[in-house]
């Protein structure tokens, strides 16, 4: 295979920034996204707008395209484990199988003997009852949340009167952690024992919803090396290729527990366009399109903000400084809590 040309599925902020960043590499890219206002199709080659499960358009997808991959977890299985027998889907749908289901998830992460907050599946409301010492605990659906979506906060016993759950979805109960600090590692994985991984990225989250990111994280050395440790470990594991996000929380005690994994490219990884040599975007087409692996260098300190709702309408008009960077993902519509763009600060 000479140049190949990648289908990423998904047209979102994050498939704008893999296309930029094949298109860098001289890769083509097609874009298959059921939106018809997906940002992503402006800096692709081509867009394929259809439903996940339209197999005609699925058909042409795989005949203009070498390699898959995508942008967002919540694609149907099927979908991915029917182009993968024709053209190679990564990373693996079998590993967004896992990652898709929260209780599989978790699951898997604890048998490598790496903690998580602890958790029971939830089908009724009468089973909250026997497990009151999960309490305060985030009740959230077993597939399909994202950015708080489908969670519901129960303190106690008392508030499953009040709360109305949609009992017609699976659920996982988590304990609540009382939160220190939330960090992510970004690893790209090249193949067995090859990976790049950068430095832990210190993030805070207001109402689920990611808003800033920075580093260096101000964590110790422990949970610095426990956490490149563990994220490694996992992708191993799942003989993962790309670029792999582990979500951890760190508690008042300094015990440090994975929260979830992302199959992908990862809104906390963004300030790495600016402040290494290479991206996460770039470093997850060099993986997925088998190109050399460069080592990475770290060129600054970083800060990164999301830009909800209406906040880009300010920074569409803002001067910014050098050592600024905006990135308007030139969505069509406005909506509230709806990440529309981001700034990236470097410093030293
Ligand atoms: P999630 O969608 O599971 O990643 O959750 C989004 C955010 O909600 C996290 O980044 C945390 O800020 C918060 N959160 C989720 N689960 C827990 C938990 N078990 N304990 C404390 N905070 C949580």
């Amino acid at each position: 295979m000479s140049i190949p040309t990648l289908g990423i599925i998904g047209g979102g902020q994050l498939g704008s920034m893999l296309a930029i960043a094949a298109n860098k590499l001289k890769i083509k890219t097609i874009i298959f996204c059921n939106d018809i206002d997906a940002p992503a199709q402006k800096f692709s080659n081509e867009f394929i707008c259809s439903q996940y499960d339209n197999q005609n358009k699925i058909n042409e997808f795989i005949d203009k395209v070498d390699i898959v991959t995508y942008e967002f977890e919540n694609i149907p299985y099927e979908t991915l484990n029917n182009i993968n027998k024709i053209k190679p889907v990564l990373p693996k749908p079998s590993i967004n199988r896992i990652i898709q289901h929260r209780l599989a998830e978790k699951d898997f992460i604890n048998k490598l003997n790496i903690k998580t907050t602890r958790y029971v599946s939830i089908e009724k409301s009468s089973e909250i009852n026997s497990v009151e010492d999960l309490l305060p605990g985030l009740l959230k659906t077993v597939t399909l949340g994202y950015d708080g979506k489908g969670q519901y906060l129960i303190k106690n016993l008392k508030d499953l009167e009040t709360i109305k759950i949609d009992f017609s979805k699976s659920y996982i109960l988590e304990k609540l952690v009382k939160l220190k600090k939330e960090i992510s590692i970004i690893i790209t994985r090249f193949g067995n024992q090859k990976y790049e991984i950068y430095e832990p990225i210190e993030n805070i989250h207001k109402e689920q919803i990611l808003i800033n990111s920075k580093i260096p994280a101000d964590i110790n050395d422990k949970i610095l090396q426990k956490s490149k440790l563990w994220a490694m470990q996992i992708s191993e594991e799942l003989k993962y290729i790309g670029t792999l996000c582990v979500e951890f929380f760190i508690d008042r005690n300094d015990n440090l527990y994975v929260n979830e994994i992302a199959p992908r490219v990862h809104n906390s990884g963004h300030l790495t366009i600016n402040a290494y040599n290479i991206s996460q975007f770039e470093n997850h087409i060099r993986a997925v399109c088998k190109l050399k692996q460069i080592p990475l260098k770290k060129i600054s300190n970083a800060k990164m903000t999301n830009i909800i709702g209406n906040q880009i309408i300010n920074y569409r008009n803002k001067k910014f400084a050098e050592n600024q960077f905006f990135f308007d993902y030139l969505k069509k519509e406005i909506k509230d809590k709806r990440k529309m763009g981001h700034l990236t600060t470097l410093y030293n």
